[in-house]
């Protein structure tokens, strides 16, 4: 017999060389269908799965995860399109950012070299107000390059610490979903909401490094603290690049200026 897939010869059922079937089942309505309830079933429970390990003991299930079981957890690449998607989605549905809160206070503005400079800066903040989710997106090589460099003595590598903080970072998309419809209810509370959001979002992030880098009581809150404190000082920077790159073709890629 010759495979179908790499045209060795071979006897049997399957192919020696690759392991291609013998003989390939035709797709029935039937097969379809299985198929597709199968794949959807096993994605929707993984994801409810993740959802709940995240949030009530990341640090020890990131940890089953990274070393022991890979099904333990949706894999962090699929985990963030998922939630960064549904949440972009809803947030610039909803205009859930259009607050203006990120704006620099106009009496800042003294102390700015040029005013060109200073509205660049309040487009910036407008920015990452409307996309903060792909903002914490594009801010992931930076918190994971800090966790790194900071917890080097915790012998994760540098790609494990990437999946942490992408896991990290889908999280905190995710939270956000929460708020979504408490602020609809009531929109007076949305920037006090915002405020605790945030605040939320980096005890979060604390909590997981700490669970994961336990390098001895105090030592480890004061190099969670300074790690975080510097991935969002990067962060923010690394961001101010990307959207000062992007500014010139900005009316192409954003329909809502
Ligand atoms: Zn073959």
């Amino acid at each position: 017999m010759i495979c179908n897939n790499c045209n060795h010869r071979f006897r049997g059922n399957f192919c020696s060389h690759c392991g291609q079937k013998a003989e390939v089942d035709r797709f029935t309505m039937r097969s379809v269908g299985t198929e597709a309830y199968e794949f959807t079933r096993s994605i929707v429970v993984l994801f409810f799965q993740t959802v709940y390990r995240l949030s009530i003991q990341a640090p020890q299930h990131l940890k089953t995860f990274l070393f022991k079981d890979r099904e333990h957890l949706l894999s962090s690449i699929e985990y963030l399109l998922f939630s960064g998607t549904v949440v972009s989605i809803l947030t610039i549905k909803f205009n859930f950012f259009q607050t203006g809160y990120n704006q620099i206070d106009p009496m800042a503005q003294m102390h700015f070299v040029s005013t060109e400079f200073f509205i660049f800066l309040n487009h910036f903040f407008a920015y990452t107000e409307e996309y903060s989710s792909l903002t914490n997106i594009i801010a992931i090589p930076c918190f994971t390059l800090c966790s790194y460099m900071i917890f080097y003595r915790e012998h994760y590598t540098l790609g494990e610490h990437l999946i942490v903080n992408t896991y990290i970072a889908a999280q905190q998309a995710l939270f956000l979903l929460l708020l979504l419809p408490v602020i609809l209810l009531i929109p007076s509370w949305k920037e006090y909401l915002l405020d605790g959001y945030i605040v939320a979002s980096i005890v979060y992030n604390c909590w997981v490094y700490y669970g994961l880098f336990p390098e001895g009581k105090w030592l480890s809150v004061l190099k969670v603290a300074v790690c975080i404190f510097l991935a969002y000082i990067l962060g923010l920077l690394f961001n101010l690049c990307i959207y000062s790159l992007i500014v010139p073709y900005k009316e192409l890629i954003d329909p809502f200026v």
